[in-house]
């Protein structure tokens, strides 16, 4: 590489000539991939707002297009020199070598939108035939895509839900009669909205049930409700790993962006598609998510330990009559569910999910009458929000469906920012007593 240091997924960073530490990611946020004396000494990477990238000679060109369409191996110390900003940009490069020190991947790609890191992922690992197994319920873009697109190019698909087990998974899949074409196992945990949990270890040994030596079945997992910090599906036995960047990672409501992480030889797949595709995230989205990425920790920490003070209010409160809270899955009435949660998750979370007493009369005049929470879709964001999952997020989902998974008219989602605790919590009070 031209102008960066990319050292992929080493953190030794030399101190001085004879001490060095492996640093937490969090301290690396700010300097990790970057040299300022390639950029005239700024501290900040610069936005390189540029399409393209000038070779030093004709031969340098031809080097960097050998190794960009795989024509020849990289040499032992060669990097992917820049060539065009549809293949890369040190905005998506570095930003990408920061993203996969979190989960400890070997490599990530980051796209324009968390759908196209997700549809890219798919049209990538699919093809028609094939049979994709996928929990629900599941982010609304990500079922539209299954059921609407995916079918259309003849890819068999195949649903489960959070709670059935992996003998009930593996009998399912047996009796769909696609059983030896599984390609692909996609799951969402903790489930939007209800917080619902799937075992990622038991979705890698369903999926090494159905591989050969030719067919390895892969794992995906969406890890946008809790990642990048609560949660590291890679080490759970994940392939890969997607994400709305748009959420925790962008942090502020400001950008659309997404991430997929996993193996080298995966992710070279998956970048080459992005580049045929031309779903890349641009340099100015790279740039807002390195700025994001800075506070990414002590933000999360916040929006958790906020939503640790909102859940116990919620849970004594008499016009609450459900909480659906990571830390308040019981081990004596949950036992299956409280050992996921205790191999899988470093924090509870700040997502929430409650029924109202009522329906969505008494849904509708809370969410009406909040003053500081916002009334609004998305999440992982610094200002807190709330929505109606039955009538906006999950309108898409039949009722049949959504009545099964909890999402009925009496349920809330909050997300939970950094704002003062009693402050968010007053509003929920205040908005309460209007009911
Ligand atoms: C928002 C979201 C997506 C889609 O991401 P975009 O950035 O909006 O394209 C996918 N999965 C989950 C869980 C999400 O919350």
């Amino acid at each position: 590489m031209l102008l960066l240091d990319c050292t992929g997924i080493h953190t030794l960073i030399k101190v001085d000539y004879m001490k060095s530490r492996e640093f937490k990611p969090e301290s690396l946020m700010m300097s990790y991939g970057y040299k300022p004396e390639l950029s005239e000494g700024a501290i900040k990477c610069p936005i390189f707002q540029t399409s393209t990238f000038v070779f030093k000679t004709a031969q340098e060109g031809k080097a960097f297009f050998e190794v960009a369409y795989g024509h020849r191996e990289k040499l032992p110390t060669e990097e992917l020199g820049l060539i065009y900003s549809r293949l890369n940009n040190p905005d998506l490069e570095i930003l990408e070598n920061r993203l996969t020190l979190w989960d400890k991947a070997e490599d990530c790609a980051v796209f324009e939108s968390g759908m196209s890191a997700i549809s890219t992922v798919f049209m990538e690992f699919l093809k028609p035939g094939d049979l994709l197994v996928y929990s629900s319920p599941l982010y609304g873009g990500t079922d539209h895509f299954i059921k609407h697109f995916l079918t259309k190019f003849g890819v068999n698909i195949l649903g489960f839900r959070a709670g059935e087990s992996t003998e009930d998974i593996v009998k399912l899949i047996d009796n769909s009669g696609f059983s030896d074409k599984l390609a692909l196992i996609y799951v969402e945990t903790p489930a939007n909205p209800t917080n619902a949990l799937i075992d990622i270890e038991a979705c890698k040994k369903i999926a090494d049930h159905f591989s050969d030596v030719e067919r390895q079945v892969l794992v995906a997992v969406d890890n946008t409700y809790m990642g990048p910090l609560w949660q590291h599906p890679l080490q759970h036995g994940a392939d890969l790993v997607v994400y709305s960047a748009t959420k925790y990672i962008g942090g502020h409501s400001d950008v659309i962006a997404g991430a997929c992480l996993g193996s080298k030889a995966l992710m070279t797949r998956v970048k080459t598609l992005r580049t045929f595709l031309g779903n890349m995230a641009g340099p100015w989205t790279g740039w807002l998510l390195m700025r994001s990425l800075e506070t990414l920790k002590p933000r999360m920490e916040l929006q958790a330990s906020n939503a640790t003070h909102v859940a116990s209010f919620l849970k004594n409160h008499p016009k609450v009559e459900k909480v659906y809270y990571l830390g308040f899955i019981d081990p004596e009435t949950d036992p299956v569910n409280y050992d996921i949660y205790q191999r899988q998750y470093d924090c509870d979370g700040a997502m929430i999910s409650f029924d109202i007493r009522g329906g969505e009369e008494e849904a509708f005049r809370f969410l009406n009458n909040l003053k500081l929470i916002k009334l609004a879709v998305s999440l992982g964001s610094t200002e807190s929000l709330a929505e109606h999952p039955a009538t906006m997020t999950h309108v898409d989902v039949s009722k049949e469906d959504r009545d099964a998974m909890s999402i009925t008219s009496k349920l809330i989602r909050l997300s939970i920012g950094v704002e003062n605790s009693d402050d968010i919590i007053w509003d929920i009070e205040q908005a309460l007593d209007c009911i």
